[in-house]
């Protein structure tokens, strides 16, 4: 085992959890490289209170005191990035220069919460003569973030900076299948000067998920993941009266048209489908082909090809997954779909037991195909065949999900017209992942989120914050009036 079995790290001490520990295991081949502590209700209880304890001197920290951990952070992020991305490829499997991608956009999002100060501002106003009101914005306590396996670092820290500069304080549950990430953050924290029980981490799965939905000195509960437990965390938590963010999966449509750009469309399609191997939220997961555009296929396909696993194409997450991948392209190529390409006897020397598949193209396939509805989350692309923009347009609005949808077109109308009518929360325009770059914020439409706002950027702050309405009167000027 390369890494010492995992602790919680509770009130500023890395601790045991309570629960049976599990193995770790690298996508890249199959190895043992940790072990987690499976948590239980009573770890969470112990996270919760440091996380309570801490609140009040915390939150009375300025926000431009708080702010100064999160200069240090991101320069530390800077400073041992190679380091971070070598963790964050072991355990997730993702190339190494995916890892790095994953810290910038980390750095990036400390920068934003660094920020704050200068955007925060709050509003007065006299409303009346003599009469002042004030609005300000107060954090709303501990609060709690829960994360998935694909972004070990990034995911945590599209809460972690913004959350905590805000005043509030937090328990984070990370993904069990990639908890090395989550304690080197708490380590790095530490080192830029957050004080004990700000930051907590709890290990484990299902359980500790429930746990911190009904704890009640858990404020707000934010969730990234699939959309089955999206759902299930969202009705949890809100029933007990929490506020709740929960983004969910996603299946996201690239709609080519026949006079698209072939070069640049067919290397963003084919960036956005491989990227991650195809296990990003973002990723393209349809081509809806319109019209006459054979020749733009043809060239994601060549594209494609230059996709070579272990090199430039990271590995899927466990046996289990690549498993269930491999099971739907055989369900699809059975049920009439033909492979263009197919990455299902992918080899990695060196790394014969990694979870390897390389990229996957099946066309000819139809909309009420398993590959077409579910999301398959894998570097699987799945081509869709429609005579017009307006049968494009019907079968992502069909979709249940909504995170990102793109058009590739050099026509500025075709393209203004369909970013208007897609029903999905991120649009891109001959951009295959449209993840929007902070300040502005990040989150899907329709059963890729559950809640209101998103979870980075300005709208993030509306959730991690309350509003505080002061009506002062100082001057005998203001007499009595209704308002009195
Ligand atoms: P997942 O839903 O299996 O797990 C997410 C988290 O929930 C983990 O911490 C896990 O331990 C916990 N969990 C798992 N089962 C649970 C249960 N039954 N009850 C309570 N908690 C449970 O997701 P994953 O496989 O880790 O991540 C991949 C999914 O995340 C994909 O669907 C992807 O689209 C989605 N995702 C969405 C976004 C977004 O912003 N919309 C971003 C990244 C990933």
């Amino acid at each position: 085992m390369k890494y010492p079995p995992l602790k919680n790290y509770v009130d500023g001490k890395f601790v045991p959890g309570g629960g049976e520990m599990l193995d770790v295991f690298s996508p890249l081949n199959d190895e043992v490289i940790s072990q987690v502590p499976l948590s239980t209700s009573r770890d969470v209880d112990a996270a919760a209170s440091a996380a309570r304890k801490a609140f009040r001197e915390w939150s009375e920290w300025t926000i431009k005191e708080r702010v100064q951990v999160f200069y240090r952070y991101r320069s530390l992020l800077e400073d041992q990035k190679d380091d971070i991305a070598t963790l964050i490829s072991e355990e997730n499997g993702k190339t190494n220069e995916e890892a790095i991608a994953e810290i910038e956009k980390s750095m990036e999002v400390a920068e934003f919460a660094c920020s704050l100060p200068q955007i925060l501002g709050g509003e007065t106003l006299e409303v009346s003569r003599g009469v002042q009101c004030q609005v300000e914005r107060y954090p709303l306590g501990p609060v709690s973030s829960i994360t998935p396996f694909n972004f070990p670092v990034m995911v945590p820290n599209w809460t972690i900076p913004i959350t905590l500069a805000l005043g509030n304080t937090m328990v984070l549950k990370p993904s069990e299948q990639v908890p090395l990430g989550a304690n080197r953050i708490a380590m790095l924290l530490e080192e830029s000067g957050l004080p004990p029980g700000v930051f907590n981490v709890v290990h484990g799965d299902k359980e500790v998920v429930e746990a911190i939905c009904d704890h009640a000195a858990i404020e707000a509960v934010s969730f990234v993941g699939s959309t089955r437990v999206a759902e299930a965390v969202y009705r949890r938590a809100t029933s007990h009266l929490k506020r709740a963010l929960c983004m969910g999966g996603a299946k996201n449509h690239l709609i080519v048209m026949p006079d698209a750009d072939p070069a640049m469309t067919a290397e963003n399609v084919v960036a956005s489908f491989t990227g991650c191997a195809g296990q990003r939220c973002m990723a393209a997961a349809t081509v809806v082909a319109v019209g006459a555009v054979d020749h733009v296929v043809e060239r994601i396909c060549s594209e494609a090809q230059k996709v070579v696993p272990g090199e430039n194409l990271g590995a899927i997450i466990s046996r289990a997954a690549k498993e269930r991948i491999e099971r739907m392209i055989a369900a699809a190529i059975q049920d009439g779909a033909q492979a263009l390409l197919d990455g299902r006897r992918a080899e990695v020397k060196g790394n014969a037991n990694g979870f390897y598949l390389g990229p996957t193209i099946l066309d000819q396939v139809r909309p009420d195909m398993e590959i077409a509805r579910e999301e398959v989350f894998g570097p699987v692309l799945v081509i869709l065949r429609v005579k017009d923009l307006e049968e494009a347009i019907e079968i992502e609005h069909a979709s249940p999900f909504g995170n990102a949808a793109a058009i590739y077109t050099s026509s500025g109308g075709l393209a203004r017209y369909f970013g208007q009518r897609a029903s999905a929360g991120m649009i891109g325009i001959n951009i295959g992942v449209p993840v929007p770059r902070e300040p502005f914020s990040f989150g899907g439409w329709n059963r890729s989120r559950f809640g209101v706002g998103d979870i980075t950027g300005r709208s993030s702050v509306e959730f991690w914050t309350k509003l505080k309405k002061t009506t002062t009167k100082w001057s005998a000027e203001a007499g009595v009036n209704w308002m009195s």
